[in-house]
């Protein structure tokens, strides 16, 4: 019988690799990832040999996919990896995705540690929410204090980095976004080198950001990974999803357009690197803030002035 060969192995062929031109089969495929993954590492020297490296997993399948693939690389480099779930207490969403995540981490021996908003902070997402005030949105609520969650997971479970699984697609859709509102600030943020600002603060690190949302997808697939499909119930990000499908049909066109777009993002956000400014600690805290009080605790004054009177 006829059928497409892999460039690498002659096997049947199962995908194909529009940017490069390479046809590759299962096992070839899934190979390339991970050595593109070993590359991206290399390149911007987010892990050293003999790290603790904590993983923050959400139960989808970008986050299970890096999870894997850092467990395989884990043990030629004698690194110790921890996943890290944060439950920021959505109901109704997140039950689903903490099942998943503890499935998950038995099936591959991982120790997994679940740290809730409720016992950091004294409150569910769902209970901020209910109280919002318009200067935040869900999203940004939930992003400051998962980042702080994060960095208070990394220092409990004494880790050297914490690895999110941004792919190439979430970070030039965070780029463009950034770019389009004249955040300029927060571009530089998306430097790869960039190292801890303080003590409080451990290193991140994105190992899938030169991987294609479709390849993290169809590798998750490949090795019947199951995970969470459903979105969360706050998520409102049109401008995102916007974003997403002028990147991809920009990409159908012009294969690769995504690759060259992600090293303009990355040289643009390393120039930006040059005029760092000073940080404050936090008054309340102590965590790094670039003013008197970090956005952590502003949200926190702002929920405890609007739940207790
Ligand atoms: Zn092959
Ligand atoms: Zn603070």
């Amino acid at each position: 019988m006829q059928y497409v060969r892999c460039i690498k192995c002659d096997n049947r062929a199962i995908y194909y690799r529009a940017y490069s031109g390479e046809k590759l089969c299962n096992s070839c495929f899934c190979s390339s990832i991970i050595e593109k993954v070993k590359r991206t590492i290399a390149k911007y020297d987010l892990l050293k040999y003999g790290d603790a490296i904590g993983v923050a997993v959400s139960g989808g399948k970008d986050s299970l996919t890096l999870l894997r693939i850092l467990n395989e690389l884990s043990k030629p480099h004698a690194s110790k990896i921890f996943a890290i779930t944060i439950d920021e207490g959505i109901y109704g969403y997140r039950e689903e995705a903490i099942d998943i995540c503890k499935n998950f981490t038995e099936e591959l021996n991982i120790p997994h540690h679940i740290f809730s908003f409720e016992e950091l902070f004294g409150f569910s997402l769902d209970d901020v929410i209910k109280i919002r005030k318009s200067k935040f949105s869900a999203c940004s609520v939930c992003g400051i204090l998962r980042r702080r969650a994060l960095d208070i997971a990394a220092k409990e479970l004494k880790v050297d980095a914490i690895a999110t699984a941004h792919n190439l697609d979430d970070f030039l859709q965070t780029f463009m976004i950034n770019l389009l509102n004249g955040d300029i600030d927060r571009i530089k943020w998306l430097n790869p080198l960039i190292k801890p600002r303080s003590e409080f603060v451990v290193r991140r690190v994105k190992p899938l950001m030169e991987i294609y949302e479709k390849e993290i997808a169809l590798y998750a697939f490949l090795k019947n990974t199951q995970f969470q499909t459903v979105t969360c119930p706050y998520m409102n990000e049109s401008i995102r999803s916007e974003i997403r499908l002028m990147m991809n049909s920009l990409e159908d066109e012009h294969p690769g357009i995504k690759y060259s777009a992600l090293n303009s993002a990355i040289k643009l956000s390393q120039s930006l690197m040059t005029d760092e400014r000073e940080l404050k600690a936090c008054k309340t805290c102590n965590f790094p803030s670039s003013s008197d009080f970090c956005s952590v605790c502003k949200i926190l004054e702002m929920v405890k002035r609007n739940m207790y009177i």
